[in-house]
């Protein structure tokens, strides 16, 4: 068959696919965290490709496997302090693998009881985790913290609007309302206008000296929207904020909702990984009360992209959203307790993302987890101390392990910052980026990569040092 191959020969590609990888795999070390770019030449590799003349199958690997080494900020190296992109763990990419090949169809409980229930199963347990009631808890998977946070929209749209699955917004004669702060995660403002309601409906409240949302004017702002004759509807709190590792204080922003009957949701994209550890489970008090919770494991919990949990302690809610019914899908199974998936998201076909977790946990539990977020944890202090120690000022006073710094005196410069990062960079020696924290440029820096050990952050804080000679220099 044209597309599968001889067994020979996808035996003989599967072989060198998994040298190449493994080489990287192994081996991520010794390449330079990022590439210098060349747009005209990345377009031109891709582009020369026609699809008029074939390559050979593993020449087609090598092809990709070239590009990917050369046009890619490598995230999986342990010098690379950005973004929340972790390297992702051997079991995730199992697992990604044994996807691919069953490709179980997750719309349908029937076509695939087992993935469904792996991931009915792993709800249940993150669920716990956080503290949400047993005998309540909902929720699905996603692609995305992205997805998870329009999911929580939806929710509380409906929740609030007893009709609001078949009137929309078209029934309503006030405008929905919804609160988080100016630190919290853009996808929030992008969600707000996937769902029609707009920008303007979304107010970003200030925050306090430790970037955390000030109560005190969330409750003017209700106050006043109320007075306006709108319709607040929606809290949202940060917990690990994306800027600076800030967690919103969970616990007096759910007696808020309480007070004026809101839906709080608690975007734990990043920090909600805290939850796993005992030295850090305290930062997350409150989110026991969420309705709803966003969770990546794709970040902290370190499997392949794709995958993010919607939580919710509202059991029917996910159904009273997203409940349609068709004639064409497998029934559900009338005397099975059972829901199909399809009725309970955004998306219809699914992928069986929830396996990067299970293999995950099942060969290293609870514990594995403990341990790689104890020891990032670790490693975030010990950078904040070097830091410290060789006279940059810390900005940020996060528990979670992201530092935003800078230096006293060369901070004046207002290319200090820009300049430092992009020498960093360029040096293809560790990927770092800028935050501005009360309106002031500061470096950036986040352990991310459960491999990343103590000389790497000492290299780190050396070659910070040395760039920043250079500036000092460069000035004279
Ligand atoms: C990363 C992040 C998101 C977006 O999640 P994606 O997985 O990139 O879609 C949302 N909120 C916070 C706080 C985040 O850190």
């Amino acid at each position: 068959m044209l597309f599968d191959l001889t067994q020979d020969l996808r035996l003989k590609i599967f072989q060198h696919t998994i040298e190449r990888l493994d080489d990287y795999y192994q081996n991520t070390n010794s390449r330079k965290v990022s590439p210098k770019l060349d747009v005209d030449e990345i377009l031109s590799t891709i582009k020369k490709e026609t699809f008029t003349v074939k390559k050979t199958p593993n020449e087609a690997v090598n092809h990709v496997i070239d590009a990917l080494e050369k046009y890619s900020v490598h995230t999986p190296h342990p010098d690379y302090f950005g973004l929340f992109n972790p390297r992702a763990n051997f079991s995730g990419i199992l697992a990604d693998l044994i996807t691919s090949v069953y490709n179980p169809q997750l719309a349908a409980w029937s076509h695939a009881p087992f993935a469904v229930e792996v991931e009915n199963h792993l709800v249940q347990e993150l669920g716990k985790k956080f503290g949400l009631k047993k005998g309540e808890i909902d929720g699905v998977f996603t692609t995305g913290g992205a997805e998870a946070n329009l999911t929580a929209i939806l929710c509380a749209l409906n929740e609030t609007f007893p009709d609001f699955a078949n009137e929309g917004f078209i029934g309503q004669t006030q405008k929905p309302i919804i609160y988080c702060s100016k630190e919290s995660h853009h996808s929030v403002v992008k969600a707000a206008r996937t769902v029609g309601l707009g920008k303007y409906a979304v107010r970003t409240i200030s925050v306090n000296n430790h970037l955390q949302m000030d109560p005190k004017q969330l409750i003017d702002k209700i106050n006043e929207d109320q007075h306006k004759g709108n319709h607040p509807f929606l809290l949202i709190a940060t917990a690990g904020t994306t800027g600076t590792g800030a967690i919103d204080n969970l616990f007096e922003l759910q007696k808020t909702a309480k007070n004026y009957d809101l839906w709080f949701h608690v975007d734990a994209a990043y920090g909600g990984a805290a939850i796993l550890s005992p030295n850090s489970r305290h930062m997350l008090n409150g989110i026991e009360h969420a309705d709803s919770i966003t969770f990546d494991a794709h970040k902290w919990m370190s499997v392949p992209m794709g995958t993010s949990i919607f939580l919710t302690s509202s059991k029917e809610i996910l159904a009273k959203t997203f409940r349609v019914t068709t004639e064409y899908m497998p029934k559900e199974a009338n005397e099975l307790e059972i829901v199909d998936p399809f009725t309970h998201s955004i998306q219809w076909s699914r992928r069986f993302a929830g396996l990067k977790l299970y293999l995950s946990l099942i060969i290293f539990g609870w514990e594995g987890y403990e341990e790689v977020i104890e020891h990032q944890l670790k490693m975030g202090h010990l950078l904040r101390e070097l830091l410290s120690e060789n006279g940059w000022e810390i900005m940020n006073d996060s528990f979670l392990p992201i530092i935003c710094f800078t230096d006293k005196e060369l901070r004046k410069d207002s290319q200090f910052v820009k300049w430092i990062c992009s020498k960093v960079i360029e040096s293809g020696e560790a990927w770092i980026s800028s935050y501005p924290i009360n309106g002031s440029n500061t470096i950036r820096a986040c352990i991310t990569n459960y491999a990343t050990e103590e000389y790497h952050i000492r290299n780190l804080v050396q070659l910070l040092g040395q760039k920043r000679k250079e500036f000092v220099h460069k000035e004279i």
